[in-house]
C-alpha cells in the first residue's frame, strides 16, 4: 500500500485521501452511513407530480422532520411550525432547523437513496378501493413501492449519529414518507449491527440536555410525543386465506391476493372498527381526530400500519396522536384486543406505550 510521507498522518490512496481531505478542509469530521433498508408496508414519497416512480428524497425527508419535530418538542426543545416558516438565518434557529435546515440555512446533512430496488406493488395507476361494511366510498389505496433501496447520509459524525437514532426511533415505531394514517412506510434496517458504532454514544438524553429550552407553552397544534401513544398486534393467522374474511375485502379478493403474503391492507378495517363502531361523541372531534374518509386532506391522528410477516407469525403496528381528545378513552379503545380480534378475524396480543411525560420519554427513547 503506498504511503504519502508528509509528517501528516498516515493515509493510504485507496479512498481515504477524499475522507481526509475533507477532514483538512471542513470545520468538522465528514463522514458517511449507508442504511440498507426494507420495506414492510407499501412506501409512499410522491413525486414533483404525484407519481410514486422511484423513492424520492424530499418525501423521505419530510417525514423524517416530522418525527424529529414531535420528538424535540416531546423533550423540551423547540420546533417552528415549518408550514408558517417561522426560522430564518439571523435569527435564533429552533432546535429542528439546525439539524434540518431553513431559509438560508443548509441541512446539516445530505441524504441521498441509492441502489432503489423497489417497484410498484400493483401495476398501473389504479386505486384499491377498500370498502368496509356500512361505508359508501371507503379507503382508496395507491400502489406504493416495495422492496429495498439504501439511504446514504453524509455529514459530520455528531449529526450522522442524531440522524441514525432518528431512523430508528422510525424503523421501530414511525414510518417513512407519505400516507402513514393509511399505514403506509413501515420500514426495517436491514444492517442495525453494522451501524450501531456508528452512533458513536449518541444518546437521546445527552441530546435533550443540548436542545434550547422551550419558554413558550406547548402549542397543542403541533405533534408533541408525549401526546403519541405506541402500539404493535401480534398474531398467528389461522390458514393463508385468513385476510379474505375481512370486512370489505370480499370485493378485493383478485387484487389484493397477489400480494398478500407480503403485506394486507387492513387499516380501512380497523379505522372504520374505531371510529364508525366504537367512537363516542364525547370524546372530542371525530373530523379532525380521523381525518376525511376517501381523502387526507386533514392528516387523521392515528396510524395503523398494513399487516406483514414478523418472525414467525404477522405484525400490524401504529401510533395516535392523542391531543384535544379524551385521550384516556380514545386510547383505551385503540388498546382493545377484542376489537382488533374481531375486527380482523383473528387471536393476537397487543404491546402498548401509552403517552408520557418527558422523564418516561425519554426512557422510551433510550430503549430503542
Ligand atoms: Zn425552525
Amino acid at each position: 500500500m503506498q504511503r504519502i510521507s508528509t509528517g501528516l498522518p498516515a493515509i493510504t490512496y485507496n479512498g481515504q485521501l477524499t475522507r481526509f481531505l475533507r477532514f483538512c478542509f471542513c470545520s468538522r469530521d465528514w463522514t458517511m452511513a449507508d442504511i440498507r433498508l426494507k420495506t414492510l408496508t407499501p412506501l409512499w414519497t410522491g413525486g414533483v407530480d404525484g407519481r410514486a416512480d422511484r423513492v424520492h428524497e424530499t418525501g423521505l425527508l419530510g417525514s423524517l422532520r416530522w418525527w424529529y419535530e414531535a420528538i424535540v418538542r416531546g423533550l423540551g426543545g423547540t420546533a417552528c411550525d415549518p408550514s408558517r416558516g417561522e426560522c430564518q438565518l439571523g435569527t435564533q434557529m429552533c432546535d429542528v432547523c439546525q439539524l434540518f435546515g431553513a431559509t438560508g440555512w443548509r441541512r446539516r446533512f445530505r441524504l441521498a437513496v441509492i441502489n432503489d430496488q423497489t417497484a410498484p406493488l400493483w401495476q398501473g395507476d389504479q386505486l384499491l378501493n377498500i370498502r368496509p361494511p356500512g361505508r359508501n366510498r371507503g379507503w382508496f389505496l395507491p400502489p406504493g413501492r416495495m422492496g429495498e433501496f439504501t439511504l446514504r447520509l453524509d455529514s459530520d459524525q455528531e449529526s450522522i449519529a442524531r440522524v441514525l437514532a432518528l431512523l430508528r426511533f422510525v424503523e421501530r415505531w414511525g414510518s417513512l414518507g407519505a400516507k402513514p394514517q393509511l399505514g403506509y412506510g413501515v420500514v426495517e434496517i436491514q444492517n442495525w449491527d453494522e451501524l450501531r458504532s456508528q452512533l458513536n454514544g449518541f444518546s437521546w438524553k445527552q441530546a435533550a440536555q443540548q436542545l434550547a429550552p422551550n419558554k413558550q407553552t406547548s402549542n397543542p397544534g403541533l405533534p408533541n410525543l408525549c401526546d403519541f401513544g405506541f402500539f404493535r398486534y401480534r398474531f398467528q393467522p389461522p390458514d393463508p386465506a385468513w385476510w379474505s374474511r375481512i370486512g370489505g375485502f370480499e370485493r378485493v379478493t383478485i387484487q389484493v391476493r397477489p400480494f398478500a403474503t407480503q403485506t394486507v391492507p387492513v387499516a380501512p378495517a380497523l379505522k372504520n372498527a374505531w371510529r364508525f363502531q366504537h367512537w363516542q361523541r364525547a370524546w372530542g372531534d371525530d373530523q379532525r381526530f380521523w381525518g376525511r374518509v376517501a381523502a387526507d386532506r386533514i392528516r387523521g391522528r392515528v396510524a395503523v400500519s398494513w399487516a406483514y410477516p414478523h418472525d414467525s407469525g404477522w405484525e400490524i403496528r401504529g401510533s395516535a396522536w392523542l391531543a384535544d381528545v379524551r385521550d384516556d378513552l380514545v386510547w383505551q379503545m385503540l388498546i382493545d384486543a377484542r376489537i382488533w380480534n374481531t375486527t380482523l378475524g383473528v387471536s393476537g396480543k397487543l404491546e402498548t406505550e401509552g403517552p408520557q411525560k418527558k422523564d418516561a420519554l425519554l426512557t422510551f427513547l433510550e430503549r430503542i
